[in-house]
């Protein structure tokens, strides 16, 4: 079963990166789903043992759970170990076996606590950081229909598809450019007409301001971006062949770029993750439901980063975005119809003075 947009496999070395104390029964939870969800086969199994290594994470689940089913079919047990014989540290160890088809894991021996966590139980009480998982399930239920502007408009469908691939990843770079501070379907219709004109650096090296002006108006702060649009095509130009850089740091030195398009750019250009690309709604929506406390975008990113793994970063911004623009908005967020409204510290609050009122 396909679930939202299909992650990009990463190595286990880089997961382990995360914040380890907070977030352990909901990784584990997350990692038993994506198994359940995606298993075809037994590889298809090992690679998400291999995407979600819980040996990195766990540190407070039971030492010994063994799930042993009476079926020949799909999961034949999960055995979760706990192995101290290297450090004093608890590590535990995921074991995925699987054979065809079965209806459904059957588990012996798993104690009530467990049970309770992985079907689902209330976790009111938690701490919004500590049940993202729940949180993130919500959402991409919400947000199932992609029917948000940011889905058609946004800025990963700016793009020519069939042109050359440098084109195709500069109109990825001015899309980020035009959409600061601009709604998807203004920028969307700036690209249009951009790419009715020739949207390649060869092009607008020789477009004159008022023209590029005119072409990208009414987006907002038109006439600085015509200047910052304008910078950087020579820089493009000069140094990078008429492509666009390949890395954070000389893409974030470009004019008007900064670290949210340059990780989105990263993204849709290079096909790379690098980071999670925070807007407004990414930053609002985040302190909203409690992953993280933070004044700015910047450090919303990082935190972000530190709370959720990096096979979700792709998602999250799309999936937060969309949200933000249908139900979560800045004015009025739409709580009492909102599947996270017990779950959401900011929701409970609203919900609550309307009642008083
Ligand atoms: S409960 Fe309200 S504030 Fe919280 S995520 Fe939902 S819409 Fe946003």
């Amino acid at each position: 079963m396909k679930r939202g947009i299909k992650f990009k496999p990463e190595s286990s070395k880089k997961v382990s990166t995360r914040n380890k104390s907070n977030s352990s029964k909901n990784m584990e939870k997350y990692a038993l789903e994506e198994v359940e969800s995606t298993h075809e086969n037994e590889s298809a199994v090992k690679n998400i043992e291999k995407k979600v290594n819980l040996s990195k994470f766990v540190k407070t689940i039971k030492p010994q759970v063994n799930r042993a089913s009476s079926s020949t079919n799909t999961f034949d047990s999960i055995n979760i170990n706990q192995d101290n014989s290297q450090t004093n540290k608890k590590r535990l160890h995921l074991t995925v076996q699987s054979d065809e088809v079965a209806p459904k894991m059957k588990r012996d021996n798993t104690d009530e606590k467990e049970k309770e966590f992985l079907a689902g139980a209330d976790q009111s009480n938690l701490k919004p950081e500590e049940n993202w998982y729940e949180i993130l399930k919500n959402l991409r239920e919400m947000r199932k229909n992609s029917d948000a502007p940011v889905d058609s408009m946004g800025c990963q469908r700016c793009m020519d598809e069939n042109g050359d691939p440098k084109d195709m990843r500069y109109q990825a770079l001015l899309a980020l450019m035009l959409s600061s501070q601009t709604k998807d379907n203004v920028t969307h219709t700036a690209m249009s007409k951009l790419r009715e004109y020739g949207c390649s650096v060869e092009n607008i090296l020789n477009i004159s301001n008022d023209k590029l002006g005119e072409l990208i108006y009414p987006v907002s702060f038109w006439k600085r971006k015509v200047q910052y649009i304008k910078k950087s095509t020579e820089i493009l130009n000069s140094k990078y062949n008429n492509d666009i850089p390949k890395t954070i740091e000389e893409l974030c030195k470009l004019p008007g770029v900064g670290p949210k398009m340059a990780h989105l750019c990263m993204q849709i250009a290079w096909n790379e993750v690098t980071g999670i690309g925070v807007d407004t709604h990414v930053h609002r929506i985040s302190n909203r439901v409690g992953w993280v406390k933070t004044k700015t975008p910047e450090e919303t990113r990082k935190a972000l980063e530190k709370l959720l793994p990096k096979e979700l970063w792709i998602e999250v911004n799309q999936l937060l975005v969309g949200f933000g623009q249908q139900i979560c908005q800045p004015v009025k967020p739409h709580c009492s119809s909102c599947l996270n409204n017990k779950l959401c510290p900011f929701g409970i609050k609203n919900l609550n003075s309307k009642v008083k009122k």
